[in-house]
């Protein structure tokens, strides 16, 4: 298998409505790389996650290690999901973040969230 040099640092993983979420990829990742982590942040959340992850696992052929270095080389977020402050777009860690933040109705990212808290220190 050849792994192409990605075209587009940043791809849209899935959209629905107006719901979205991107990946941007490190600069030292390919298309193999890539792949694999469209496939991991495809997780549905309904399904079990370990199985999930154990099938990535198992189909390229790599250990969890490899898995999970890939993916937390490749920023994930939300493109929908904006800081009520600054607007900031809303990085995910886990698919399980996903369900979460959007039920949120408002988020504030952590350098906004540090602020407010240093404003209320300083009262
Ligand atoms: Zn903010």
């Amino acid at each position: 298998m050849t792994c192409l040099a990605v075209q587009a640092l940043v791809t849209v993983i899935y959209k629905e409505n107006d719901m979205s979420l991107k990946l941007q990829l490190n600069l030292t990742q390919n298309a193999c790389d890539l792949q694999i982590c469209e496939d991991y942040w495809a997780f549905n959340n309904k399904s079990d996650y370990i199985a999930h992850v154990e099938a990535l696992c198992r189909k390229y052929g790599i250990s969890t290690q490899k898995l999970f270095k890939e993916v937390g080389q490749c920023f994930a977020y939300l493109d929908d999901v904006r800081c009520d402050y600054c607007g900031y777009i809303c990085p995910v860690q886990h698919p399980a973040d996903i369900p979460y933040f959007r039920s949120k109705s408002n988020w504030i990212c952590g350098v906004c969230e540090y602020d407010m808290q240093q404003a209320y220190y300083s009262r």
